[in-house]
């Protein structure tokens, strides 16, 4: 059974450690903050073995060459990794198995954010690993891909079972949800859901991980085609009103 560890680092990242107890196996998933990955990995108890990349940007891939030399780690994770300074020891994108000891998970291309951007997806355990492309109740920005490609790349993940718990890299929940609420003020379950997750951090909890079925029904970005009319493009095609909301987040004053 795979085991996950969650913790804050940097100002707003989440690093991430998962566990196959049968073997010991354990991967930090990105590396955001290699010091404080080593110490949660001691305090755990567990010997880091992997790391996985989900893209190249250096609070996802900056603490690799550290984690490496303390642990001999093995990385795996797409070729856009060369660009923080080397190369994974395995390159990987989409239709890829990767192994944590017996545990099996599939990659996802899921580009947009970069152009090489992948997921990590565990289907027997119902866990998707999703970097910086999808978030709670928001996406990546668009530094490298099209708005068609980032459209694609959610469709795939919207696409994995609606149990799916998803883990993405940010804490950015509260902020996206104003500019969530601004665009959807009417939808029920996004009142709702921004109710919890204001409650969540009041409390100092994180509001990470999520469900697919949840941002299925509340993330402005996946709900593009039911925007249609609340943006006022009622003859776009999807991908196109993805883009324009997109673009209206990034001009977002919430
Ligand atoms: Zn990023
Ligand atoms: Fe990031």
């Amino acid at each position: 059974m795979l085991q996950i560890h969650q913790f804050p680092c940097l100002s707003d990242n989440y690093g991430f450690l998962i566990h196959d107890p049968e073997t010991g196996a354990t991967a930090a998933i990105d590396t955001p903050d290699a010091e404080e990955i080593l110490r949660q990995a001691d305090a755990k108890g567990w010997r880091i073995t992997d790391v996985w990349n989900t893209h190249w940007h250096p609070d996802h891939a900056g603490g690799n060459a550290a984690i490496k030399a303390e642990t001999g780690a093995t990385v795996t994770g797409p070729a856009e990794v060369e660009r923080i300074g080397r190369a994974p020891d395995r390159i990987v994108d989409d239709g890829d198995v990767v192994k944590l000891g017996g545990i099996q998970a599939r990659v996802l291309n899921v580009g947009g954010h970069t152009l090489g951007h992948i997921a990590f997806v565990f289907d027997e355990a119902r866990v998707a690993f999703v970097g910086d492309a999808l978030f709670a109740l928001g996406c990546g920005r668009l530094f490298e891909g099209t708005p068609q490609q980032m459209w694609a790349s959610l469709q795939k993940l919207a696409g994995l079972p609606d149990d799916t718990t998803l883990y993405c890299a940010h804490e950015y929940t509260q902020s996206n949800a104003r500019f969530a609420i601004h665009i959807d003020p009417c939808n029920r379950d996004l009142q709702a859901r921004i109710a919890e997750i204001d409650k969540l951090r009041a409390a100092g909890k994180p509001t990470v991980p999520m469900t697919l079925a949840a941002e299925k029904s509340t993330n402005p970005f996946l709900r593009a085609p039911q925007l249609k009319g609340a943006i006022m493009l009622p003859d776009a095609s999807d991908w196109e009103v993805f883009a324009d909301l997109r673009k209206r987040k990034d001009n977002f004053k919430g």
